[in-house]
């Protein structure tokens, strides 16, 4: 009995070594260092028809929250409530908080980075491709979006 707890101390402490070398062996994402390669991919997800992000202001939303409603099928008032705060990937970890430039918290809510469109976005907004399962508060699920993401650059 004593043996086996060794052996799985030993194990969990060698998975622990893993994870931080994993988690420090990381860079920030090159969108959150470089503001011409963020806006553009902003734009991109504001544009693109099956992304649509927005509203591009929180507090005069116009008709956004009622066309993305008809788009998924629900009511205005259900689509508010899906929206990147607690998307799948929103990403809001210590370790991308880091990345991130200065004060990124307004009254509305706080900047984190989508790790599907790759730009800083805002836990306010939304965007058609939003995913249930958000927000990433740890950086071991960060890091392990960020070797899923530079995985599928490299294919
Ligand atoms: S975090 Fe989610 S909801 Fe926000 S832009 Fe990215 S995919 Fe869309």
């Amino acid at each position: 009995m004593k043996l086996l707890i060794e052996n799985w101390r030993r194990y969990l402490s060698e998975e622990v070594k893993l994870t931080i070398s994993k988690i420090t062996d990381l860079v920030c994402p090159e969108a959150t260092q470089d503001l011409e390669l963020n806006t553009k991919n902003r734009d991109s997800a504001i544009k693109a028809e099956h992304i649509q992000y927005g509203p591009l202001n929180v507090d005069e939303p116009a008709d956004y929250w009622v066309k993305i409603a008809e788009y998924w099928n629900t009511t205005p008032e259900a689509a508010t409530k899906s929206v990147c705060g607690n998307c799948v990937a929103f990403d809001v970890s210590p370790r991308m908080k880091e990345c991130m430039p200065g004060e990124t918290s307004d009254e509305d809510g706080v900047l984190g980075y989508c790790w599907m469109h790759h730009f800083k976005c805002h836990s306010a907004r939304s965007c058609r491709t939003w995913a249930k399962g958000g927000p990433i508060e740890t950086d071991s699920v960060s890091a392990d979006w960020q070797e899923r993401s530079n995985t599928e650059k490299e294919e």
